[in-house]
């Protein structure tokens, strides 16, 4: 079969962009994603976060986090002829452009919105459409993982941007959520949402990871995983090869269904790789390895773009 087009729900390369590291045009020393790469893999459209670091919580939060937007812009301005925003639903019909690669902007940690929800609509009209609710820790929308044992459903302001990001056409991201608010988020979304980054439980029993349970919960609402890169999310010790990666795809499928799986790599984000994933080119070799675990052609194409695509039609105005 040819190549299918990838969709990856999240790589953090946007933060080594406005640190000035690296252009993310060509490949570099330590880089894990540029558009080279990305364009041979069959990157159509990649999600870049606004990944909120902690030394910024909470008073800088905001200026970070509009930092990182800014730059997204410049990033996708100097590379015009590489990359093209996508906002709308009808930019959706352009994928897979031949020449360009779409980027969805999105903020990692409701931080962003300090305590206020009229943040909300300002980072949307700055091109921004899709939010991780928080990262490990707790903020002013909900509990991340790292706050578990609290067992803490949304706030009233988190309850309140759930229902607004539903109504402006906003992706909910529940990657590093804790699991009550998980639940929470489902109960009150009439939107399918994602995990844009994050692994199965069942097979390695990581905070960050999803139960079966919630697995299936995702799936009932139409929902995706993008399975995540990182070692230690896909399996507790020993070395961890592109065969992981593809052990926690086959899970998914099998207890969640083929149309809850997609690619979330954490590129950039990630201080280790499995061997054999080691930046965006790779991703390529993932078509042998889905089509020897005996996935259909159109199966493939679901795990790697269309299941994200679907979700983004059903989401975004
Ligand atoms: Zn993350």
């Amino acid at each position: 079969m040819d190549n299918p087009y990838i969709v990856d729900g999240h790589c953090d390369s946007l933060i080594h962009f406005v640190n000035g590291e690296r252009t993310l045009q060509n490949p570099a020393e330590g880089g894990h994603w540029d558009t080279q790469r990305a364009r041979i893999a069959g990157v159509a459209l990649q999600f870049m976060a606004a990944f909120i670091e902690t030394k910024y919580k909470p008073s800088m939060a905001i200026w970070r986090g509009l930092q990182l937007i800014e730059g997204a812009h410049r990033f996708i301005a100097d590379h015009s002829d590489q990359v093209f925003l996508v906002q709308e639903k009808l930019d959706l019909e352009h994928i897979p452009d031949p020449t360009r690669i779409g980027i969805l902007l999105s903020v990692e940690g409701g931080e962003i919105l300090g305590e206020t929800s009229f943040m909300l609509d300002i980072i949307f009209k700055l091109g921004v459409r899709a939010l991780g609710l928080t990262w490990n820790q707790r903020n002013a929308l909900a509990d991340g993982v790292g706050e578990e044992d609290t067992h803490s459903r949304l706030t009233k302001l988190g309850q309140e941007v759930i229902l607004r990001m539903n109504k402006l056409g906003m992706l909910i991201d529940v990657s590093h959520l804790n699991e009550a608010g998980f639940w929470h988020v489902l109960e009150l979304s009439k939107d399918p949402i994602v995990a844009s980054h994050s692994c199965a439980k069942a097979l390695c029993a990581h905070p960050r990871n999803l139960t079966d349970q919630q697995l299936r919960a995702l799936a009932r609402q139409n929902g995706v995983v993008g399975v995540n890169f990182y070692p230690r999310f896909l399996q507790e010790t020993g070395q961890v090869t592109r065969e992981d990666v593809v052990r926690h795809i086959c899970h998914i499928a099998e207890v969640a269904g083929v149309e809850t799986v997609g690619l979330g790599s954490d590129f950039d984000g990630i201080s280790e790789v499995p061997e054999g994933l080691e930046h965006v080119a790779d991703d390529s070799y993932l078509l042998d390895d889905l089509i020897k675990k005996g996935f259909s052609t159109r199966e493939i194409e679901q795990i790697m773009g269309r299941n994200f695509m679907r979700v983004l039609s059903a989401v975004l105005k």
